[in-house]
């Protein structure tokens, strides 16, 4: 498991290497109500996750989406609303909804799912766009490699290839994944991370048109915010035009910002004169 996620539910096993004890103590502390027995060889310490431990109690371990946000993983607004379980081997999950990954499913060692495995089951879960955002924050936060999810996937579905072949770990934000997926499968040539002349490294170039995505990240930062405003006299001066879009915008203004972008780059011209003609 990733050393930095601290869930608080543990397998006996984990838990006597963890806090030194024997099994003889952890069924004291279990009866004693020091800890929760959550089923049979699991056990939950005092401010445990709640999400992990219901999982861990309905048979299963928390996996998908629920794993990923606990690794630190940019996520999609909405997906937080239900805890998605996987299925221990033995487990029993009668009535409740968990989650299928694609390919050979491995056992259950840990509480949190580790991110293959947790990715794995979220390509069923999540929207391609989302998901491909979200391998895409796990391979720019250097959290696992393409050679690791490969070595842990094996031989992934033609599905799965085909979103894994549109995800770019350069991306610097979710909001940039997607702005970067939806323009591509419009057959527009778009940079990632380009760096131009004095104005520096942007997050998309579509012909000279740059977008940067989330900058509102930076309210709060003078000192970033004076940032962008000397980028954005730069890359003026250098008729490069900038747009700036967050997530909220890319999900309840995209054919707005869609059209802007064709009008900018020129792309629709053809389609624009014989509307106009
Ligand atoms: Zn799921």
């Amino acid at each position: 498991m990733d050393t930095q996620l601290t869930p608080g539910v543990y397998r006996a096993r984990q838990f006597i290497r963890k806090f030194h004890s024997t099994y003889r103590e952890i069924d004291a502390a279990a009866d004693a109500g020091v800890i929760e027995r959550l089923r049979h060889g699991w056990y939950a310490t005092p401010g445990a996750d709640p999400a992990v431990v219901a999982a861990v109690r309905t048979g299963g371990v928390a996996s998908c989406v629920t794993a990923l946000i606990r690794h630190g993983l940019w996520i999609a607004p909405g997906y937080d609303d239900e805890i998605h379980v996987r299925k221990s081997k033995h487990g029993e999950l009668d009535g409740i909804r968990h989650c299928h990954m694609f390919g050979p499913v491995p056992a259950t060692p840990d509480a949190v799912d580790a991110i293959p495995v947790a990715l794995a089951c979220a390509a069923r879960c999540m929207t391609p766009e989302h998901w491909i955002a979200a391998v895409d924050s796990a391979l720019n936060q250097g959290k696992v490699t393409m050679a690791e999810l490969d070595d842990v996937w094996g031989i992934t579905p033609a599905w799965v290839r085909n979103m894994l072949d549109r995800c770019d770990g350069r991306a610097q934000a979710g909001t940039e994944s997607i702005v970067r997926v939806r323009l591509r499968a419009l057959n527009f040539h778009v940079q990632v991370q380009p760096y131009i002349a004095d104005v520096g490294r942007v997050d998309l170039l579509v012909g000279r048109l740059i977008i940067e995505c989330d900058s509102t990240q930076h309210h709060g930062s003078p000192t970033l915010r004076r940032n962008d405003y000397r980028r954005d006299r730069k890359a003026l001066i250098g008729r490069w035009p900038v747009i700036r879009v967050d997530y909220h915008d890319v999900l309840h203004n995209w054919p707005a910002i869609l059209a802007d972008i064709r009008a900018i780059t020129g792309t629709d011209l053809h389609r624009r004169r014989r509307q106009t003609s």
